[in-house]
């Protein structure tokens, strides 16, 4: 079964009149352990898909299942469920949580799926160690730098061991030495058997990847897979 199959995806935006075709058609699938990812240039609806196939928006048309589950038919609430226990998303900016530790941002998604804090603070502890970070697990979010911030946020993605890594520019705030270490961290999570689709124009990292699907206008152009 695909982690996501997404069908003859379209989204229309409809600002003060006038109209934007962000998708126009985009179909795909995903398997357990690919790592994907999808280039093109600004304004060509990277992220309108990658918001689409993680359930944070509606398709205009068309469909996207998770591991066989249409999201789109879901209520609220079951997708909220779905997305906590079944998608670790990483940002651009991060999205700590700043008033937090670092230990504490990863415990959060295990919190809020309602795991004991005796597991989630064991689980949140590896999770640092696995990016490189158990030293600063007492310090707070706003304490560290721009590198060590998304090594936390990838620790928190994983924290309920989602079947699915979702990333937007994950590097497009990083230089290139700290940028080096997140794209290392992408290579042992495919290792590691993740399965993660990256949304990026950081060629570094589209070349790291296994497969791309360039996009251009709201479409899919080419979908290679290398090796
Ligand atoms: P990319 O990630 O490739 O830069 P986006 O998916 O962000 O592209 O945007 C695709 C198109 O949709 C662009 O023309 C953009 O201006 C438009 N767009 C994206 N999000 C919105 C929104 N929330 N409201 C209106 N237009 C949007």
């Amino acid at each position: 079964m695909s982690v996501i199959d997404a069908r003859g995806l379209t989204k229309t935006y409809s600002i003060s009149g006038a109209e934007v075709r962000a998708l126009r058609g985009v179909s795909f699938s995903v398997s357990a352990g690919e790592y994907l990812a999808i280039t093109g240039p600004s304004g060509c609806g990277k992220s309108t898909l990658l918001q689409l196939i993680g359930g944070l928006d509606q398709p205009t048309s068309g469909t996207v299942a998770l591991m066989g589950t249409d999201l789109h038919a879901l209520s609220d609430r079951l997708l909220t469920g779905l997305r906590l226990t079944s998608i670790g998303f990483v940002f651009q900016r991060f999205h700590l949580l700043p008033v937090l530790t670092a230990l504490e941002n990863v415990e959060l998604p295990m919190a809020e799926a309602g795991r004991p804090k005796r597991e989630r603070r064991a689980r949140a502890g590896h999770l640092l160690e696995y990016v490189g970070l158990a030293g600063r697990a007492k310090h707070l979010a706003t304490e560290l730098s721009g590198g060590e911030m998304q090594r936390v946020a990838i620790a928190r993605a994983l924290a309920n061991e989602p079947a699915l890594i979702l990333a937007d520019e994950p590097t497009g705030e990083l230089d290139q030495a700290t940028g080096a270490q997140v794209l290392d961290l992408f290579d042992r999570l495919h290792a590691d058997g993740a399965t993660i689709v990256v949304v990026t124009h950081d060629d570094r990292l589209a070349d790291r990847a296994i497969r791309r699907v360039r996009m251009v206008d709201g479409q899919v152009v080419a979908d290679e897979s290398r090796g």
